[in-house]
């Protein structure tokens, strides 16, 4: 029998015709509400509020969302991004639209990785590539950054790589002010190489923080 989560999908966040920003060729962000980490400079706090407007979506209601920009995705190797929050957490509803959505369509997602292996696992089988932000390797600075303990996110990284294959993981590798350094960056992109890594993206974090007055 499906799970819940398999068949709904927490939507609180919609942007068509993207270019090249979170994935390859024209793509549509879908963004899944909740996420189990607490990022001081998160990104999207919104995501994480109670109060926020959420709409339950089904696999084929999503794909009638999306389908208007069907030959964009098609004439441009594009297609949907999973956002968050963390999208992983709805890695069997993921796995349901890649089955609903014309083959041609990429799936992608953005995620932390911060979610249970099985959802990596799941995953693994339906996305055509992820963009995994591993904040920093150091446990101390992980944890002080994020609330989380980052050997959970190493272990997921290698079920990945195993699942997956280099080739459909970008790391993404934040410079944090205030919170971690270059040399920081290097030694989390060393072991990262070590165990099998080869793509990644660097950049550095906006700091201000959004709040429901500043939106
Ligand atoms: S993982 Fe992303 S959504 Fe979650 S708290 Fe961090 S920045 Fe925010």
């Amino acid at each position: 029998m499906a799970e819940k989560n398999d068949l709904l999908f927490p939507l609180w966040r919609f942007d068509r015709l993207r270019m090249a920003t979170d994935g390859w060729g024209v793509t549509t962000l879908v963004g899944a509400h909740g996420c189990p980490l607490a990022c001081r400079y998160c990104i999207n706090p919104e995501c994480r509020e109670a109060g926020e407007k959420v709409t339950f979506v089904t696999p084929v209601e999503l794909y009638d969302l999306v389908k208007r920009d069907d030959l964009y995705f098609r004439a441009t190797n594009g297609g949907v991004t999973f956002g968050g929050g963390e999208p992983l957490l709805h890695a069997g509803f993921i796995r349901r639209f890649r089955e609903t959505v014309p083959s041609e369509w990429r799936i992608y997602a953005e995620t932390s990785l911060y979610v249970p292996e099985e959802c990596v696992r799941t995953a693994a089988g339906c996305v055509d590539h992820f963009f995994v932000d591993v904040k920093d390797l150091s446990s101390d600075i992980y944890n002080r950054y994020t609330g989380g303990d980052v050997r959970k996110v190493l272990s997921n990284i290698e079920t990945l790589l195993s699942a997956a294959g280099s080739d459909r993981i970008t790391v993404r590798l934040p410079l944090i002010p205030g919170y971690n350094s270059d040399e920081d960056r290097d030694n989390s992109e060393r072991i990262l190489r070590g165990i099998g890594v080869t793509r990644f993206d660097r950049f550095r974090y906006k700091t201000q923080t959004r709040t429901k007055e500043n939106r």
